[in-house]
């Protein structure tokens, strides 16, 4: 399959009639971002209904770590399926959710002996995480910041800020958490919570993204994470990395914390992690995993096919795409950045690996976020061949599977070039 190919301009007639009884049945909380609608999905392919094949730089909002079916991970997940498709690992025991566990732990970031909890996505891990920060802890407060995304359920929506949408008309929200902004200056304003309002002594724990993802593939300064680290360690308090999008080679190293030494006491990972089948997982060193016998559990977490699937990925990335997201993602930003030059719209181009964020902002001087020309460059991306994604206020993401060549992304890049010359004509 070589994409891009637009045989109907999309939604094509089949894709439209899907939509429809879609729309008509599913929940109107999906956010949509265009109409997509797929049939099959081959490395870095995505073919719709209609016959139109799309270059994926966005692989199911990074999660297609390993490309669409990779053929190592099929077959791990066809041969368990075989086997057994559940018997309930928080109940009974098999092998692959306690190698999958032991791998898991040796490679999170530290030394020290860590335990691991599974889960069905990433808002379970860091419902996992919330849980065993108070249990282990015993105190009751917890720190998130401004930008952040950590899930939608209740626990992990009340350390979400990344968008006052998400949280509204859903209070109240689980109680003692606090959000202070994101980056060098929010440190300050973390002094002045702990004078002001919550003594450190009773904050279980800080949740931190390495790099913003939903907030905008935000980057922090170097200095940042090790400064966070530090404050967390003089008071007791534990630092839980959320990696959940930034995790498994996407950044150029298995996990972004590792750009800055940082080794977090709990990690949570998802998305990457299974290339597509719904696995989550929280790490915990050793001394903090003192939650006893049934404390908690999921039926589904751990399913023997999810973790077939995450070891086969595993191995994938360890064959090698780590580098490539470190070289290929390299490749990608000066491309983009070379592209920021030529558009005055592009505020922006930043990230690490192949997770980049590029911000458009009008050509005033105020320098004002542009989402209504982003979105626009985004359909225009659609209906050429090329699939993007959103986040923050005026972002559009690259996050493709981590198998992405030079090639590919000089043809992505070709097409968002000429969508932003399209759009700016318009
Ligand atoms: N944390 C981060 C950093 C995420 O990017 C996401 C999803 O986008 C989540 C948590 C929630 O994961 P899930 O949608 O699997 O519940």
């Amino acid at each position: 399959m070589k994409a891009p190919y637009i045989k109907v301009k999309p939604p094509g007639p089949v894709a439209k009639t899907i939509v429809e009884k879609d729309q008509s049945y599913t929940a109107p909380a999906y956010g949509r971002v265009y109409p997509l609608v797929v049939q099959e999905g081959r490395g870095m392919v995505v073919e719709d209904v209609d016959g139109n094949l799309f270059l994926d730089f966005m692989a199911g909002i990074a999660v297609a770590s390993t490309g669409h079916s990779h053929p190592k991970v099929v077959k791990a997940i066809q041969e368990q399926a075989r086997k057994f498709l559940h018997i309930c690992g928080s109940d009974f025991y098999y092998e692959p959710m306690a190698v999958l566990c032991e791998k898991l732990a040796q490679l999170a970031p530290g030394s020290r002996q860590k335990k691991v909890f599974l889960t069905n996505s990433g808002t379970e891990a860091i419902e996992a995480a919330f849980k065993l920060a108070r249990y282990a802890t015993k105190r009751k407060h917890a720190i998130a910041f401004h930008g952040a995304f950590h899930g939608r359920t209740m626990g992990s929506l009340s350390l979400t800020a990344s968008r006052a949408s998400h949280r509204a008309q859903f209070s109240p929200l689980v109680p003692g958490v606090h959000h202070v902004p994101y980056g060098i200056e929010g440190l300050g304003a973390l002094e002045k919570l702990f004078r002001y309002e919550v003594m450190p002594e009773e904050v279980a724990a800080i949740f931190v993204e390495p790099i913003q993802g939903e907030g905008g593939y935000i980057v922090p300064p170097p200095e940042y994470l090790p400064m966070l680290q530090d404050l967390c360690r003089r008071h007791g308090i534990l630092l839980i990395a959320d990696e959940i999008q930034s995790g498994f080679g996407r950044t150029g190293k298995m996990f972004a914390c590792e750009h800055w030494g940082v080794e977090p006491d709990i990690l949570c990972v998802a998305k990457g992690i299974a290339s597509g089948m719904p696995l989550g997982a929280m790490i915990a060193r050793d001394e903090i995993s003192t939650w006893t016998r049934g404390t908690h559990g999921s039926t589904f977490g751990g399913n023997p096919v999810a973790c077939a699937a995450a070891l086969a990925t595993i191995q994938v990335i360890e064959d090698g795409l780590v580098e490539n997201a470190e070289q290929v993602g390299g490749y990608l930003r000066e491309k983009l950045a070379e592209l920021q030059s030529a558009h005055s719209v592009i505020k922006e181009v930043r990230g690490l690996g192949l997770m980049i964020g590029v911000e458009f902002a009008k050509p005033d001087a105020k320098r004002t976020l542009d989402q209504k020309l982003r979105d626009q460059v985004m359909q225009t991306c659609f209906e050429q061949g090329l699939l993007l994604l959103n986040c923050g206020e005026s972002t559009l993401r690259f996050c493709p599977p981590l198998i992405v060549n030079r090639e590919q992304v000089e043809a992505a890049v070709a097409i968002f070039d000429a969508a932003i010359k399209a759009v700016e004509r318009q």
